[in-house]
């Protein structure tokens, strides 16, 4: 991080959106952990930090009365977590914005920490409300922005807030940086041969990104249902699988576009298929462009897996966005656990893989396969779309 720190107070946005159970305990503290770093280095220069925030959806997710479940959505449940991680005052002030947040901002000491109060208490904040963003900016000498998951929304937070301070005054924190490094650097001059793995549910979701991939990669594979529409776009005939039969001709001016670049795409020739979409489905394998009417293709087959593995291992770059078939049905999860082995064995041969934007990254940690790719994001549909060559407005308010 480009500032010194030291007697500054902070204004640090973070993505402290984890899951709570039912008695409001954290279940999931990665996000949290993310942000420490961050966090540390500023205490540890002299500085303090003002940390705001969103949690859940909590102007959609109101009250039989119509007021918000502020019980549900305060960030207050996370204040003993932070000072347990911390191992420092953390105070609390029950409103990100106005008089409290205003005082204990003003009585914020070095090395000490203040949590604001959740930002989406305000429609201002997901409007994007100047006023609103001029309010919180006034809280913090600087501002950091570190929530790269919501890098794709020009909220008051996480976008307009940074109008406020000038260039010298702002700068992304330690886990946005690490973000968008690793994304450049597989985008930007990437070493070669560089392979996309694209899967998922639907061409729909995933087309700009595989239109944005001619322009880097050697190879594009492709699973998922995604794959029969393309099989549809190839004259096959694909029983009941999930298509969507209004994206074929998308589907045939990609593969033409990838032709025209050079880029090979690989399709899989084989697929483990269901008689229904269930995890006890009869299982059966057939011929991708030839799956029989009673039958959908669940998951890319052993001989679509082998081809595959064999293309990644020779790779040096990796991207992987997107599971091969329905891993989270066992009888499905062959082929995407094939492809994450696979680009395990390469990242240990000395390839840069990232994983990232959206269920990817499930799949591989349910197959602790974490560990073992260069870099997992976990930036969701902000990676997505930074991936597909979007500006972000998190990040270019910067
Ligand atoms: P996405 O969020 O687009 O990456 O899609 C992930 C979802 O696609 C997962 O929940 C998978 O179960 C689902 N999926 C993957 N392959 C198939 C398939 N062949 N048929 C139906 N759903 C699939």
């Amino acid at each position: 991080m480009k500032i010194k720190f030291k007697n500054k107070k902070a204004l640090v946005r973070v993505d402290f959106n984890v899951p709570l159970d039912a008695s409001y305990k954290i279940t999931d503290d990665t996000r949290i952990r993310e942000a420490l770093p961050t966090i540390r280095q500023i205490l540890d220069e002299g500085g303090s930090a003002i940390l705001m925030s969103h949690m859940g959806r909590p102007l959609q997710k109101l009250k039989e009365d119509g007021t918000i479940n502020r019980e549900k959505f305060t960030l207050k449940h996370l204040v003993s977590h932070l000072r347990r991680k911390l191992k420092t005052r953390v105070h609390f002030a029950d409103d990100c914005v106005g008089k409290t947040a205003t005082k204990k901002a003003a009585a914020l000491k070095p090395g000490e920490v203040l949590l604001l109060e959740n930002t989406r208490f305000y429609p201002e904040e997901e409007k994007g409300d100047a006023a609103f963003a001029q309010k919180l900016a006034a809280l913090g000498d600087v501002y950091v922005n570190d929530a790269f998951g919501t890098a794709h929304r020009a909220h008051a937070s996480t976008t307009i807030v940074a109008n406020y301070f000038d260039s010298a005054h702002k700068c992304f924190g330690l886990l946005m940086e690490r973000e968008i490094e690793n994304a450049n650097r597989v985008m930007k001059n990437p070493e070669k041969p560089v392979t996309c793995i694209v899967g998922g549910a639907k061409v729909s979701d995933k087309i700009v990104l595989l239109e944005r991939f001619l322009h880097f990669a050697d190879n594009i594979i492709i699973g998922g249902a995604m794959a029969y529409t393309f099989m549809l776009a190839k004259k096959g005939t694909v029983g009941n699988s999930l298509v969507e039969a209004e994206k074929v001709k998308a589907a045939k001016d990609f593969l033409k576009n990838a032709k025209a670049a050079g880029v090979k795409v690989l399709l899989p020739r084989d697929s483990v298929c269901g008689d229904k979409f269930a995890a006890d489905a009869a299982v059966q394998v057939f011929p991708s462009n030839q799956i029989p009417d009673g039958w959908m293709g669940l998951d890319i087959g052993p001989s679509a897996a082998k081809t595959y593995g064999r293309t990644i291992r020779q790779s040096k770059t990796i991207i992987w966005n997107g599971p091969m078939g329905v891993f989270e049905m066992p009888a499905f999860a062959e082929g995407t656990k094939y492809v994450a082995r696979s680009v395990a064995r390469a990242t240990t041969k000395g390839a840069f893989s990232m994983v990232g934007g959206g269920d990817s990254v499930a799949a591989v940690s349910q197959l602790k396969l974490a560990k073992k790719v260069s870099f997992v994001s976990t930036g969701g549909g902000a990676m997505l779309e930074y991936l597909e060559g979007k500006e972000l407005p998190g990040i270019k308010a910067m």
